[in-house]
């Protein structure tokens, strides 16, 4: 595997950062995944333009999107990627000392890899979540590296046999520990608004376009555990996962526990509209 380190193409047991590098201290920085379908970067610019906002949000400077686009494209064809993702890194950088406040004049640490993985064909088996309390922070909408309360989470709902946790906040639904959640209810399709609670996913906002685009109405709006409960269908979105249906809320079925009607709808409108994962 080769990998992108502050400007060098190295192996991956080659490319070392120092031990003072905020990441490495404080997870003090910030990442993106982008899908690559047939050795095609998906939806390049959304990632690009989420990725503005994450560094912004830091106060880290950014590069330009052909830059970055450049760097992708490299990475793929370094690592002969067919289908997988590009995995970006970007940190504050290596400071002379551990201290909260950082040092003015740092250079990022940038980090990019590309690695192979087998994208879903045909819509999966509905999957069992789990219904937890969101124990993170309060601005999930920063792609942050920081990610010990996902892990804690996503941890606690495989040993009690889910896929994913579905997290709630006093009752509303956010989001999961790696992905968006959407429930359809008498034929109404809903998902969480965008807001600091939830990450933006990039999957979410181009599914809730191709709804729209094709008559299907969308409501962004919140949601409590009683509507999630009561609901006819339930989903979940991310960029590697694209559409996995939701067949249990722990012990509780979701209707039958098949994938419903607009799943199936949106599922195929994903596949038509997505470059498709190579064949096997
Ligand atoms: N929420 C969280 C917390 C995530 O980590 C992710 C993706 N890793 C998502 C949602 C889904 O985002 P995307 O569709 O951009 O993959």
């Amino acid at each position: 595997e080769t990998v992108y380190l502050n400007g060098d193409w190295l192996p991956a047991e080659a490319a070392k950062v120092s031990v003072f590098d905020r990441g490495f201290l404080f997870a003090d920085g910030i990442y993106e995944v982008v899908t690559v379908y047939a050795g095609q970067l998906f939806l390049l610019d959304r990632h690009l333009q989420r990725l503005n906002r994450s560094l912004s949000a830091l106060g880290i400077a950014n590069r330009s999107d052909s830059e970055w686009q450049q760097l992708f494209e490299q990475a793929i064809q370094k690592n002969a990627i067919a289908d997988g993702f590009i995995y970006l890194q970007v940190t504050r950088g290596a400071d002379t000392k551990r201290s909260h406040l950082p040092a003015t004049m740092l250079t990022p640490t940038v980090f990019i890899s590309a690695t192979h993985i087998q994208l879903p064909t045909e819509l999966p088996e509905p999957v069992r979540v789990c219904v937890m309390d969101d124990i993170r922070w309060l601005r999930c909408d920063i792609k942050s590296i920081s990610l010990l309360g996902n892990i804690l989470l996503k941890q606690q709902a495989v040993a009690m046999g889910g896929m994913e946790p579905l997290l709630h906040r006093a009752g509303r639904v956010t989001e999961g520990a790696s992905c968006n959640y959407f429930i359809v209810k008498n034929g109404r399709l809903i998902t969480p608004p965008k807001d600091e609670l939830i990450l933006p996913g990039i999957t979410r906002d181009w599914l809730v376009e191709l709804a729209r685009d094709n008559g299907i109405e969308v409501h962004e709006e919140a949601f409590d555990l009683d509507a999630l409960y009561a609901a006819d269908e339930c989903f979940l979105t991310s960029s590697s996962r694209e559409i996995q249906p939701v067949g249990w809320l722990d012990e509780h079925m979701v209707a039958d526990g098949r994938p419903g009607a607009m799943t199936r709808q949106l599922a195929d409108l994903f596949r038509a509209n997505a470059p498709i994962a190579a064949a096997k």
